[in-house]
């Protein structure tokens, strides 16, 4: 199973499986993909769409043109595919994945739109991890509902479902 790749949602309601290791990785900027994560711009892995099977769970869809959807977990709210419906394709999310690391982007799409700011991303002076974070907030870590990076039984723990 080496060459599988695995990942899902936050709140571990969607799990997949991609049965190759993704060929590229990217990132694209442009305004539908800032709006589709809520973020800066969107990270992605493509896969050939038959690689990638859901193994827990649904995603589901909304079409955001006329020739491609995004796919997401209902229950939490991850965006976790693009899918361009006429490709043999499949765009994956990175941050979905349990491994996002072993993927840098190597591509940038989308750079009509890009933050100014994003290519400064190194040179912000404040940079901490965030058990300091916290620990400067006067808090401890506390216990996540995060499903964790790696196939699970079910989930949440202790849930008979
Ligand atoms: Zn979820
Ligand atoms: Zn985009």
């Amino acid at each position: 199973m080496a060459d599988e790749v695995t990942g899902g949602c936050q709140c571990g309601a969607v799990r997949y499986r991609i049965r190759s290791q993704p060929r590229s990785s990217m990132i694209c900027h442009c305004r539908m993909c800032q709006k589709a994560v809520g973020g800066p711009f969107a990270a992605f892995v493509a896969v050939p769409r038959t690689d990638f099977e859901p193994v827990r769970g649904a995603i589901a869809v909304f079409k955001s043109s006329k020739v491609a959807q995004r796919g997401f977990c209902r229950a939490c709210g991850t965006p976790l595919t693009f899918d361009r419906i006429d490709s043999e394709w499949l765009a994956v999310s990175l941050g979905s994945l349990d491994s996002p690391d072993a993927f840098p982007p190597r591509k940038q799409f989308g750079v009509e739109a890009r933050h100014d700011w994003v290519l400064d991303l190194a040179r912000i002076a404040e940079q901490l991890p965030t058990e300091q974070r916290l620990a400067d907030l006067g808090r401890s870590v506390q216990a996540s509902f995060q499903h964790p990076d790696h196939d699970t039984d079910h989930w949440p723990e202790g849930d008979a479902r």
